[in-house]
């Protein structure tokens, strides 16, 4: 399969070149050259991800379909409960909000990312990616969480001033990974794209990004690799309407879709054109209903106010996808002449059949009294967004259509409030509750989550200001980020360690300042594990300089020389430009430690078993259950090394041993089943942590109030002084109760939810 420009169909390009490029150089996208079939009546009974599997590998032929399966398993697994869920009311609602940022654009950004990085690696692209999006809301988040921390891709998103709900902001600027930022740009979505695209335009920040081996790349709906992944979903919902006996195997079912880029809708038109039983597509469009305008009068005229309305991912007045559509029912110069007219004139028209469509637009009123409506006739709660797409259902006097339900009501909680007669306040959480003691309709995990998360991005800029930030952000060097690890994991002593969510961040530079670089290699142990491995490899060290950015204390048991070690390393790789084999850079770390415990965890994330015999690291790494999570009680005292092995017996009774064998095999167990009894038992340890708690000044007061706490259990990190307490996931209450009583101790503790990295060490 190939792909073609929607301006120039004698381009033809591969699946992965095409998701790699975004957009074409010509200013077309990318479409298929032709429309595989895909017979669903022999496919009712797959999986979600089995059946995203067949039908992308009919687009996707390039990609190894063994690596394309593991590629969609990893994607769809962010997902809570069920993937699509249909609910069957008078109409069917698919529901397609049950991701990370509870909106339908999870389908497609939680696996484009993956299929990026593959295409590159694949194709030996190693030049940076840089993502600029300019988001109404939905896709912003989406992208972040899609594009978490991947290696070589950096995200920038841009959401206007206006418009965007607060869940949205919240969400988006509380988005703590490496490789992102976001920006809030004054004025409204049209503001912010409109901008955005002059950037892709913008051949002299081009120039200077591709300096930098930098280029850039789009997560809006115009990547032919947002759009594939939502042909899924029609056709996996008509097999579960079949399977659940609401229609048989081939009746042709209706689908109606809120609309804002024709992005959705489109792919639902891919499905037909591939051999779905669709009888029509209804295109339902808010107050800003140029498309309703475009498939009735055949004039599509962008030369208007973009309208604020209540469901602000629809506020758009360029329907980017609405090209792919002219293009399958004209050709590349058809669409060159109208495309060249909406740039020039903001209008076009275009005179086709397109009867297998319908459309029409819903008021802020309309949408609100069909919340209300659907609420109190059939006590099921849709958000604005699917509202508008019941409410032209209902005014094209449809039923038994298939309606997709596009985000979470709570994302849009005090619209959703009003709607239904109540009165809303500023802040949202509070209306988040509010909704949910009057629905009880499930708050998804994310939004229950965000509450009190800190904001972490609060640039505000100004339209002419972009490209300014874009080089800003582009310029930052080259950067690696390492865990830190807690090793000697209760009873695992020397053996068991894990990496978790706090992180020293280095940039580095090469710089011609010879001095500086011998003084910092006599005094810094980034710089030595670096100069190590170029004399590993028998090479001459280049000068570098290191800005570290360290937030793993020093001599706490949370191996922050672990990950200053693997740092040096991993940058010596990347200037020898050797490729990064984490096998290799584990022995060499081993060689400058002496020991795998925390670089293993450090470098593969997880948990990890590991063995050095005969100068040879034997490694296993674990699953383990989402259901746990640490905090680590960080004393502002440390333990001296010498000391806590001075005070280790030489010799152990048997009975110590054994107790020490039992608990390591259960505790390998429980960390992945998630049994937290069998967990609590298998942390205890006799071979260290008895002999080293004595060096810890007031130990008994802090056991006891471990013990007061709803602590599963504890055990001491590395050699100490750092106490590690692993509570279940979800528990956000014990932190603050025991943060209060440590008030009673005379030293003074830091104290640190952490997450578990499964990831390890990475570039940026
Ligand atoms: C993006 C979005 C839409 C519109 O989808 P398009 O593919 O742009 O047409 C509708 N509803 C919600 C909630 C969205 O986030």
């Amino acid at each position: 399969m190939k792909f073609l420009s929607t301006r120039d169909s004698l381009l033809r390009i591969s699946a992965r070149e095409a998701i790699v490029k975004g957009i074409s150089d010509d200013g077309g996208l990318f479409v298929p050259e032709y429309f595989p079939t895909f017979d669903i009546s022999e496919n009712l009974n797959l999986t979600y991800t089995e059946m995203a599997h067949k039908v992308l590998s009919l687009y996707l032929t390039d990609f190894d379909s063994d690596e394309l399966l593991y590629l969609i398993e990893k994607s769809y697994q962010t997902f809570e409960d069920e993937i699509v869920k249909v609910a069957c009311q008078k109409d069917y609602y698919l529901e397609l909000y049950h991701g990370r940022t509870s909106a339908f654009k999870d389908f497609a950004l939680c696996l484009l990312p993956n299929l990026l990085a593959y295409a590159k690696k694949s194709l030996g692209i190693k030049d940076k990616t840089l993502i600029l999006t300019a988001t109404s809301g939905d896709t912003g988040k989406a992208a972040l969480e899609g594009f978490y921390n991947t290696e070589a891709i950096d995200i920038l998103v841009l959401y206007p001033t206006e418009g965007v709900s607060d869940i949205q902001k919240t969400q988006m600027d509380s988005t703590a990974s490496l490789n992102s930022k976001v920006i809030a740009i004054d004025g409204n979505f049209d503001d912010a794209q409109t901008a955005v695209k002059k950037i892709f335009n913008d051949e002299a920040i081009k120039k200077e990004l591709k300096k930098k081996n930098t280029y850039l790349s789009s997560a809006n709906s115009i990547n032919i690799g947002r759009l594939l992944p939502q042909i899924v979903y029609y056709f996996y919902s008509y097999a579960n309407l079949v399977n659940n006996k609401k229609i048989s195997v081939g009746d042709k079912l209706s689908f109606c879709v809120p609309t804002g880029n024709f992005g959705d809708i489109l792919a639902g038109f891919y499905a037909k054109q591939m051999g779905l039983p669709v009888d029509k597509l209804i295109i339902a469009s808010n107050d800003n209903n140029v498309l309703t305008d475009f498939f009735t009068t055949g004039t599509y005229d962008a030369n208007r106010e973009l309208i604020k309305t209540i469901s602000p991912s629809m506020d758009i007045l360029v329907s980017s996808n609405l090209e792919r559509l002219i293009y399958h029912k004209s050709s590349a110069e058809v669409v060159r002449a109208k495309m060249r007219d909406l740039k020039e004139k903001g209008t076009f028209t275009f005179a086709c059949d397109f009867s297998e469509f319908l459309s029409g637009y819903a008021t802020k009123e309309d949408t609100e009294q069909t919340i209300k409506k659907v609420y109190q006739d059939e006590g099921y709660l849709i958000d604005p967004h699917t509202s508008v797409a019941k409410a032209v259902v209902d005014k094209l006097g449809l039923s038994k259509v298939a309606i997709l339900s596009t985000a979470s009501p709570y994302k849009f909680a005090s619209s959703v409030l009003k709607a239904l007669g109540e009165n809303p306040v500023a802040d949202e959480f509070e209306n988040i509750k509010t909704l949910y003691e009057k629905t009880r309709v499930k708050i998804p995990r994310e939004i229950g989550k965000l509450k009190g998360k800190k904001i972490i991005h609060k640039t505000k800029i100004k339209k002419d200001e972009i490209a300014d930030e874009v080089l800003k952000f582009a310029g930052r060097g080259k950067r690696i980020s390492v865990p830190a690890t807690s090793a000697n994991l209760g009873p695992g002593f020397d053996a068991l360690g894990v990496a978790v969510g706090l992180y020293n961040t280095c940039e580095f530079k090469l710089t011609n300042d010879d001095e500086g670089f011998r003084q910092n290699l006599k005094e810094n142990l980034i710089y030595q594990a670096y100069k190590k491995t170029f004399d590993t490899y028998k090479e001459t060290p280049k000068p570098i300089s290191f800005d570290l950015d360290a937030d793993i204390p020093i001599s706490r048991g949370l191996g922050s020389s672990a990950a200053c070690i693997v740092m040096g390393i991993m940058a010596a790789f990347l200037v020898m430009g050797r490729d990064i084999d984490k096998k290799e850079i584990l022995k060499i770390a081993t060689a400058i430690e002496g020991h795998p415990d925390n670089v293993a965890p450090a470098i593969f994330g997880g948990t990890i078993v590991s063995i050095l015999e005969d100068e040879e690291v034997f490694l296993e790494k674990m699953g383990i259950s989402d259901k746990f999570k640490f905090l680590a009680l960080i004393p502002d005292f440390k333990l001296s090394t010498k000391e806590a092995r001075e005070v280790l017996p030489e010799f152990y009774p048997k009975a110590d041993a054994v107790f020490n064998i039992s608990r390591v095999a259960m505790l390998v167990l429980a960390l992945q089943s998630g049994d937290e009894n069998n967990l609590k038992i298998a942390l205890q340890d006799k071979i260290h942590q008895p002999y080293r708690y004595k060096l810890i000044p007031e130990i008994e007061k802090i056991e006891q109030i471990i013990k007061e706490s709803d602590v599963l259990a504890s055990y001491l990190s590395g050699a100490g002084s750092t106490i590690m307490l692993v509570l279940k996931a979800d528990d956000d209450i014990s932190e603050k109760a025991i943060r209060e009583k440590l008030e009673i101790l005379s030293n003074s503790y830091q104290l640190k939810a952490l997450a578990i990295d499964k990831k390890g060490a990475f570039i940026i």
